[in-house]
């Protein structure tokens, strides 16, 4: 394992133990996978890597994961939803509907506008979902 995935794999049991759960070997195993996927997975992939584990626990490990912030869930217009390692705080993402290549964005005014609709809707935001499909740089 090339350093920093050492990294993130640390840095992902961490916060995992901030969040009050357990690191169990299987936990273990799965983090140090998804440390080694470059850019964008699916939690059938997942699995396939991890043909020891059981399905439901990657499952249950992926939803954890994605829970507590660590892994994003990206919508990608397909039946599949990519998760990705989160590299910051609240954000989105583009992507590139040719390559599939995502990156992180920060989009501070929508944020702000958003709270401004609050009062236009009848009950209270949760969360939201907001992806930016573009044809990148390099497939342009
Ligand atoms: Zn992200
Ligand atoms: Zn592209
Ligand atoms: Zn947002």
């Amino acid at each position: 394992m090339v350093n920093n995935q050492v990294e993130t794999v640390n840095k992902l049991i961490e916060l995992v133990n901030i969040s009050g759960n357990s690191i169990t070997s299987s936990r273990r195993r799965i983090i140090a996978e998804i440390a080694r996927q470059e850019g964008l997975f699916t939690s059938e992939e997942l699995a396939k890597a991890l043909p020891n584990i059981g399905r439901a626990t990657v499952y249950r490990t992926l939803r954890l994961l994605y829970e507590i912030g660590t892994i994003c869930r990206i919508n990608i217009v397909d039946e599949h939803s990519y998760y990705a390692i989160s590299l910051s705080d609240h954000h989105h993402h583009t992507v590139c509907k040719k390559c599939n290549k995502i990156e992180e964005i920060n989009l501070i005014g929508f944020e702000k506008d958003l709270n401004q609709y609050e009062k236009n809707i009848n009950g209270e935001i949760l969360s939201h979902n907001l992806e930016i499909y573009i044809i990148c740089g390099e497939c342009d």
